[in-house]
C-alpha cells in the first residue's frame, strides 16, 4: 500500500514537471528575445532545444507507465514565469536587463533541479531504472544550465555595475 501511494505521488510530480516544461517552451524564446548579450541569448536558444527533449523524455516515461502526461497545472512554475515576464516588462537596459533576466532564469533552473531531484529519488525507490536514467539526463542539463548562467552572470553583472559607476560620476560632479 505505501508503495502504491508513492507511485501515485511520483506520477503526480511527473505531471507537474511536464506542465512546467511546456510552460518553459513558451517562456524561453521571450527570455532569449529580451537578452542583449549574444552568449546569453544563444544559451536560452540552446536550452529551449534541450527543454523540448526534456518534454519528450517525460512523454517516454508516461508511455512506460501507461499514464497520460496532461492534467496538472504547475502553479509554482506559473508564478516564476509570471515574475520573469514582469522583469522583462521593466525598462532596464543592456547589461542591467541581462542581469535581471539571469536572476529570473536561475529561479527557473533551481525549481527544476528540486523537482527532478525529487522524482529521480522516487524512481530509484520504485525500481524504475529506465526512468532514473532519463531523469538523470534532464537533471544534468538543468544543473549545467544553472552553472552556465552563473558564469555569464560574473561577466554581465560586472558590466551592469560599470554602467552604474559611469552614470553616477558625472551626476555627483554636477551636484558639486
Ligand atoms: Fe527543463
Ligand atoms: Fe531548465
Amino acid at each position: 500500500m505505501p508503495k502504491d501511494s508513492l507511485r501515485a505521488l511520483y506520477v503526480n510530480e511527473l505531471k507537474d514537471l511536464y506542465n512546467a516544461e511546456t510552460q518553459l517552451v513558451k517562456a524561453l524564446p521571450k527570455m532569449a528575445k529580451g537578452s542583449s548579450n549574444a552568449e546569453l541569448r544563444q544559451g536560452f536558444e540552446e536550452h529551449l532545444r534541450q527543454t523540448s527533449e526534456q518534454v519528450s523524455r517525460l512523454e517516454q516515461i508516461f508511455e512506460m507507465l501507461g499514464e497520460k502526461p496532461a492534467g496538472n497545472k504547475c502553479v509554482g512554475m506559473e508564478g516564476i514565469v509570471k515574475q520573469g515576464a514582469e522583469t522583462l516588462a521593466e525598462d532596464y537596459e543592456g547589461a542591467v536587463m541581462d542581469a535581471a533576466i539571469i536572476g529570473a532564469a536561475q529561479r527557473v533552473e533551481h525549481y527544476e533541479i528540486a523537482g527532478y531531484g525529487t522524482v529521480k529519488a522516487f524512481a530509484e525507490l520504485l525500481g524504475e531504472n529506465e526512468h532514473v536514467s532519463l531523469l538523470e539526463q534532464t537533471l544534468e542539463e538543468e544543473k549545467q544550465t544553472d552553472e552556465k548562467l552563473t558564469r555569464l552572470a560574473e561577466q554581465i553583472n560586472s558590466q551592469a555595475g560599470q554602467g552604474e559607476q559611469e552614470e553616477t560620476k558625472p551626476r555627483s560632479n554636477r551636484a558639486a
